[in-house]
């Protein structure tokens, strides 16, 4: 994998699910900040105190860790689709999320919109966009796996119904059958690279190669399924290989996540480009990263060279 040291960012990952040993690899190919959508965890939540819990990790513990391994972690908040189907559930996240979306870090009202496009759904990525818009921050819009291309569709409608600007709203999980319409309505078209199927990275370069690197967005939605955290450094890696400029590369792997998150005016590059400093002893509610016997990473990292190449013992 060679993507010339180029900065990256991974503006789709559920960090919750996966591994240390995952941070230290994305690091080291070259991911400077991730965005961590709030989703849904496999096992349905009946308690609005988990939701609080969870979210309370996404802007406090998920963060610290991020760091400990040198990246800087962002996030957006809100209530997944899937869940929203839990109606009585759903009326209290409602009431919970405006107590999130204002803190440190968080770049959006995220990831929201239809799973299987029922009622529930609706009312709950209305009442939501409703939210985004009251407080300026953009929207992270997941679009469903099945009828994708009339539920993209819709949810752009509704988007746009509720006064939303599309340059605010980044829609996510595309594939050759949606790409057009989002791209020819404004919006930010984001496109997840999964291993073995749907969207793989050679369908994503041809994409490139057809639509150029205007609002395309790559990401690699990495969670607790099959799912490769280093997908958009192998992506970016490929379209080198196959002729795409480092121009177009750094566009669809880095800037336009930047700047379409960035409009939450919580997310700058400079971020990460001051030199970040990593210690691994430091400790997040009495809980390092570290166990017993182990070495700490201690020193500076800066932005443009990976990880361990740069560290200063
Ligand atoms: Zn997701």
């Amino acid at each position: 994998m060679n993507t010339h040291n180029l900065m990256l960012i991974d503006p789709h990952i559920h960090m919750t699910s996966r591994t240390t040993d995952d941070y230290q690899r994305m690091r080291e190919a070259g991911i400077v900040a991730i965005i961590e959508p709030a989703f849904w965890l496999g096992q349905p939540r009946t308690e609005v105190g988990s939701f609080k819990d969870y979210f309370s990790s996404l802007v406090g513990w998920e963060r610290f860790r991020a760091s400990q391994f040198g990246i800087k972690h962002y996030c957006t908040i809100g209530l997944n689709s899937k869940e929203a189907n839990n109606e009585a559930l759903a009326e209290q996240v409602m009431e919970l999320l405006p107590l999130f979306v204002c803190k440190e870090g968080v770049v959006g009202i995220g990831e929201i919109g239809y799973d299987d496009q029922t009622p529930a759904e609706d009312r709950f990525f209305r009442a939501q966009l409703d939210l985004a818009k009251e407080v300026g921050l953009p929207v992270q819009v997941h679009t469903p796996h099945r009828d994708k291309k009339a539920g993209t569709i819709t949810s752009m409608e509704v988007c746009l119904e509720h006064g939303i600007a599309p340059d605010m709203v980044v829609i996510d999980h595309n594939n050759e059958e949606t790409v057009r319409d989002v791209l020819d309505r404004g919006f930010w078209a984001a496109f997840t690279i999964y291993p073995n199927s749907k969207m793989g990275n050679e369908r994503m370069v041809e994409i490139v190669k057809q639509y150029g690197s205007e609002r395309i967005i790559v990401n690699s939605s990495a969670d607790w399924g099959v799912s490769d955290p280093l997908s958009v450094p192998k992506t970016a890696s490929l379209m080198l290989e196959k002729g795409i400029s480092i121009e177009d590369v750094r566009k669809v792997c880095y800037q336009n996540a930047l700047d379409s998150f960035g409009k939450s005016g919580q997310m700058h590059e400079s971020d990460w480009l001051t030199t970040t400093n990593v210690d691994q002893r430091e400790k997040f509610s009495d809980n390092s990263v570290l166990r017993g016997g182990q070495t700490p990473v201690i020193g500076e990292i800066k932005a443009d060279t990976a990880l361990e190449s740069n560290i200063v013992r």
